[in-house]
């Protein structure tokens, strides 16, 4: 079944002589439960594209839907993860984690369960009562991750959300992200230019060029992991 589906998506920023087409008739089909990385150097439209998706921005043309599982059900509020954790500074990191719970109307038990579960799932158990400036780059990025899966949302869009952290704190994250994935059977979109961080994770790479932004090679990789 498809959780994510572009048709013709043609998206130009400005207009006149200034215009960029920055993605030109791009269609792609995400089935549920894959993992799929964007790669492509800078500027060939991987951030558009996702920001599309998520429909923080507008297309110029064509279609985007996303609906997480059969694309006859209802639309869903996707995940999104960026670079930056743009987590709350002057909220600990179990009050960060809790905004999303709050803004699906869980009652104050539920929460603190969740929490806690979200905790263990991101490794920080014990850290709740942190503020995100004591904690490391990795361990922010993580309650980042935590309070993403708050929203228990089927669709994770990622946008170079380890790009910023040291090879050893990614690898460790990778390990993280691809457990969570498989137990909660997520569709991840993931944007990324290190083509190693690709090839770690995906199960299919899309491909993009610049000038204008179009897909260019979408494959599929056998990875040797536990499956679902
Ligand atoms: P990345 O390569 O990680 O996507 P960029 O530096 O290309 O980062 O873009 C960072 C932000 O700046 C994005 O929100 C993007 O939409 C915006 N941006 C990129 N290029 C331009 C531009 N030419 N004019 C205005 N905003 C831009
Ligand atoms: P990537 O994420 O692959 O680095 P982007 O999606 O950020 O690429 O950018 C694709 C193209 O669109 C680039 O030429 C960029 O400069 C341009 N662009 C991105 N955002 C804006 C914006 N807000 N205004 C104008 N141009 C933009």
């Amino acid at each position: 079944t498809t959780a994510v589906a572009l048709s013709g998506v043609t998206k130009v920023y400005g207009r006149g002589d200034n215009a960029v087409l920055a993605l030109d008739g791009v269609d792609l089909d995400v089935r549920a439960g894959e993992f799929v990385c964007l790669v492509g150097a800078s500027g060939c439209g991987k951030s558009t594209l996702l920001n599309l998706v998520a429909g923080l921005d507008q297309v110029t043309s064509g279609a985007v839907q996303l609906t997480g599982d059969s694309l006859d059900g209802p639309a869903v509020r996707p995940g999104f993860m960026f670079q930056e954790p743009a987590l709350f500074p002057w909220l600990t990191v179990a009050a960060n984690i809790e905004v999303p719970l709050k803004l699906r109307g869980l009652a104050r038990a539920d929460r603190r369960a969740q929490v806690a579960e979200l905790l263990e799932t991101v490794h920080l158990t014990g850290f709740g009562r942190h503020r995100p400036h004591e904690l490391s780059g990795g361990m922010r990025q993580r309650v980042a991750l935590a309070r993403t899966l708050a929203l228990d949302t089927p669709v994770l869009l990622m946008d170079e959300p380890f790009g910023a952290l040291d090879a050893m704190t990614r690898d460790l994250l990778h390990d993280e992200l691809e457990r969570i994935w498989s137990q909660r059977r997520l569709t991840v979109l993931f944007v990324t230019h290190n083509v190693r961080e690709a090839a770690r994770l995906a199960d299919r790479i899309v491909l993009l060029s610049s000038r204008p932004g179009r897909i260019i090679h979408d494959t599929r990789v056998d990875v040797p992991r536990p499956r679902r």
